[in-house]
């Protein structure tokens, strides 16, 4: 960077932005793909430096940090070095605004490297967290940034090979479970009660096990009980709706979900019915379906609340834009388009009946795909730039998106796993607790 492009700014302009941004990472995955993550990070200032932390999970691979807008970048005087890296990454990075530059060490003295994690455990209340123990963020590699200029803006073209930016669910989905647990401490400490959500599957077909099995696993994480109710393929549709209203009544149960898809003899929207409005924790009621969509206070349907969550969580822009939404499933593809014309998108709703599908997608700014069928939105479908949302998952862990070439024309994207699975799992739970503390006014 040339001295003459610097603009010298302050120590408390500088915090003021750490307060409000990202630190995103650009990697090179194992398949030698560039990639742009947000990072966790924490901060702390001794005299007149800043000095940030974050862990390195790539160990051994290099790494840049880059800015976006609203994202902080150090343009760092990288000692890669003492990293041994392993993959070249030749990406010169291009800068929106760059706010600071300094040297990126790796923390190898043990009082170092503890007091950072106590710095960056306490920002993201971590402390005492199942899936975020001090030991485990030990054994990664903590890096510290300390910067020691403070520069302006400059501007540099974009390469054309920058690959788009993962909407990664997984870390969020890890963020908002750290919230929750400390909520639903708070409940079993003032109530004396635990949450119990309710999980009603019916048959066996394996992919709906394994979802009522990761759901009960996730309660246990953040502190609520998980009842797994199982009924027989054969159960008729008044033998799950009398289960639910049992449920209804029951006074420690304070979400009920019944395991979607059921068999094909029953009535699946009748059943989601008899849920008690209070207890529809996975919003999949009609009558929370028109509150949401009329914007009152309602359950949302999990899957639909956990992509806003990821849209607004990654500061994607939708108000103006052109949203496609590929499936009109009661529990997915109506309420997202719902919740996305809420927030001001102009919305497609596309479906099996629809004639040139591929014509419409060509004029998304934003795709969800909600089809069920692998793979199935194709990349020359795809405008330059939009952003990818693959709320789709089939056999072969993919996605309904060709998201290995889509995701080259794309702006950001949801992976196929890690993307919309797992917040929809946190959502689910968080609307648990939700009820739980409407029901105590907490
Ligand atoms: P669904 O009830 O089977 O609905 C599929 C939708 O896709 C229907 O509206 C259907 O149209 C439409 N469709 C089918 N073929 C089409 C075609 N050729 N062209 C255009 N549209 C077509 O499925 P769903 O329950 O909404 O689930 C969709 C996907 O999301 C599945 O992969 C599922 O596993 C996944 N999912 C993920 C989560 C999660 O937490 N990540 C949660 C729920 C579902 P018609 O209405 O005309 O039949």
């Amino acid at each position: 960077m040339r001295r003459s492009d610097r603009e010298v700014v302050g120590l408390t302009n500088i915090l003021s932005i750490l307060d409000k941004c990202d630190i995103m990472r650009l990697g090179l995955s194992a398949d030698n793909k560039p990639y742009i993550v947000p990072m966790n990070f924490a901060y702390e200032v001794i005299g007149e430096k800043v000095y940030i932390y974050f862990h390195c999970a790539s160990k051994g691979r290099k790494m840049e940090m880059i800015a976006q807008s609203n994202t902080v970048c150090f343009e760092a005087d990288c000692s890669y070095k003492t990293l041994k890296s392993d993959i070249a990454c030749d990406w010169s990075a291009e800068f929106e605004s760059v706010i600071g530059e300094g040297t990126v060490t790796v923390l190898t003295d043990e009082t170092q490297k503890i007091n950072a994690l106590n710095i960056f455990m306490k920002r993201y209340a971590f402390e005492g967290k199942p899936h975020y123990n001090p030991h485990e963020l030990s054994v990664v590699t903590i890096l510290q940034v300390s910067v020691t200029t403070i520069t302006g803006k400059r501007k540099i073209k974009k390469p054309a090979n920058v690959a788009s930016m993962i909407l990664d669910g997984k870390s969020l989905a890890k963020e908002i479970e750290a919230n929750l647990y400390d909520r639903a401490k708070t409940i079993i400490a003032k109530t004396g009660v635990t949450p119990v959500l309710a999980t009603i599957l019916v048959g066996n077909n394996p992919s709906s096990v394994t979802y009522v099995k990761m759901k009960g696993n996730a309660c246990r994480r953040i502190g609520i009980e998980p009842l797994k109710i199982e009924m027989p393929e054969n159960s008729s549709t008044d033998e799950i709706t009398n289960q639910i209203r049992e449920l209804n009544k029951d006074e420690s149960v304070f979400g009920i979900l019944l395991q979607h898809p059921v068999p094909r003899h029953i009535d699946e929207q009748k059943c989601f019915n008899a849920i008690d409005i209070a207890k529809d924790t996975d919003g999949v009621n009609t009558n929370s379906f028109g509150a949401m969509a009329m914007q009152l206070d309602a359950f949302k349907s999990a899957t639909p609340l956990a992509i806003m969550s990821i849209i607004e969580h990654y500061k994607i822009d939708v108000a103006g834009k052109n949203a496609v939404v590929i499936g009109r499933s009661p529990i997915l593809g109506k309420p997202i388009a719902m919740l996305l014309l809420n927030a001001d998108a102009t919305v497609t709703i596309c479906h099996s009946k629809t004639q040139n599908l591929p014509e419409i997608v060509r004029r998304a700014d934003i795709v969800v795909a909600a089809v069920g069928k692998a793979r199935f939105v194709k990349s020359d479908w795809i405008k330059e730039g939009a952003v990818l949302i693959d709320a789709g998952y089939n056999e072969g862990n993919v996605g309904d998106i060709d998201l290995e070439n889509a995701l080259q024309k794309s702006s950001a994207y949801t992976p196929v796993p890690g993307g919309v699975g797992p917040v929809t799992i946190s959502k689910l739970i968080e609307q648990t607790i939700e009820a739980a503390e409407k029901k105590f006014h907490l």
